[in-house]
């Protein structure tokens, strides 16, 4: 990894990705259609493209000996709910348009951001069920149109290994959170959304609205966590989708728990049950990781909530 180009580079994942990869000597050129909201760009070099179009792919992947492909429409559950169409299109799009520039560029290294969300549903039916294993896809039953897309592009690039020999690597992120990540508009996630409530609540009580009865659970994981395994991954020679994730399940009614406890705030649940709120429990298995890496994400999630709690509330308290 020498010249690197990331895509979605002006999202939270990338723009914590660029930093990481500039810190370890590469020469980084991002990709996005938008400027990173939250900080400024530590690329060497950033390009405005549209990554649904094949020669603005074609721009992104030039003189590049690795790229990290991240760019995708996406959000929280309540956007992946609202535009299943503008997910599946633009999504499909980028994923084939920057494969193909990746084969025409010759480009050596390949690494996929796919989703937990490609597991069935049948797998995730109660807030105990064990972590998903990675073999454990098929038959397919992903909860929404973003799962299936995520599948469908893990296919795509399947076969574009086996194809054309490209070096591509795969991994099924489970639910990323920290700093620079979307809190607010639509299309933020629970750790964030959760983070965002409390800090508004004004005083030390207040009340929140909680999407669901707060019993469905998730595991999280701390952005650097996610990074380190990104570079860790490509670095390797997998040959498979892995798990990048924690193994540790907690119900959004404990999380809101940890995030009180930070912010130091007593704080009610108001249950809107109207709200999707997805598989009743998702959970990563990393056994896989810990045999293939010798290595799994381990930061705290209240390490981590604390560098989340402590920056969406300095965003919402600004003003
Ligand atoms: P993000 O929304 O912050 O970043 C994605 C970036 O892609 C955005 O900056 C967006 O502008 C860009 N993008 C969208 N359409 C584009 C286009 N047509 N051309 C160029 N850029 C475009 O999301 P993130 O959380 O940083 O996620 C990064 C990747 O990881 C995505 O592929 C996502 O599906 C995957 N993922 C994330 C999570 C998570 O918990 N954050 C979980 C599973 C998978």
């Amino acid at each position: 990894m020498k010249r690197v180009t990331v895509t979605g580079a002006g999202g939270f994942i990338g723009s914590h990705l660029v930093s990481r990869l500039k810190q370890e000597g590469c020469w980084v050129r991002g990709v996005d259609i938008k400027y990173p909201e939250f900080s400024k760009t530590d690329a060497d070099e950033f390009e405005i493209l549209d990554l649904r179009k094949r020669d603005d792919c074609l721009q992104a992947m030039r003189n590049v000996d690795t790229v990290f492909s991240l760019a995708a429409n996406m959000g929280g559950i309540g956007w992946t709910h609202t535009a299943p169409a503008a997910i599946m299109h633009d999504n499909l799009l980028i994923s084939t348009n920057t494969l193909e520039a990746c084969r025409i560029n010759e480009v050596e290294n390949i690494f996929y951001a796919s989703s937990a969300c490609v597991y069935p549903n049948y797998l995730q039916e109660t807030n105990d069920s064990p972590g998903l294993k990675e073999d454990k896809v098929f038959p397919a039953d992903p909860d929404m149109e973003y799962g299936w897309e995520k599948l469908t592009s893990e296919i795509l690039h399947g076969t574009y290994k086996k194809s054309y020999g490209l070096n591509i690597k795969i991994a099924r992120f489970h639910n990323i959170y920290g700093p620079l990540g979307t809190y607010d508009g639509g299309r933020e996630k629970s750790p964030a959304a959760i983070c965002r409530k409390i800090a508004k609540i004004q005083g030390v009580e207040g009340i929140i609205d909680v999407w669901g009865d707060g019993t469905q659970a998730r595991s999280y994981c701390y952005v650097d966590d996610c990074v380190e395994g990104c570079l860790r991954i490509m670095r390797s020679n997998l040959d498979r989708p892995i798990n990048l994730g924690s193994d540790r399940m907690v119900t959004i009614n404990e999380l809101i728990d940890i995030v009180s406890e930070i912010a130091g705030k007593r704080v009610h649940r108001k249950y809107d049950l109207s709200k999707p709120v997805g598989p009743k429990g998702r959970n990563s298995d990393n056994t896989l990781i810990q045999e293939l890496l010798g290595w799994a994400p381990s930061i705290s999630l209240e390490a981590g909530l604390l560098e989340t709690y402590k920056w969406i509330s300095a965003q919402v308290n600004q003003f």
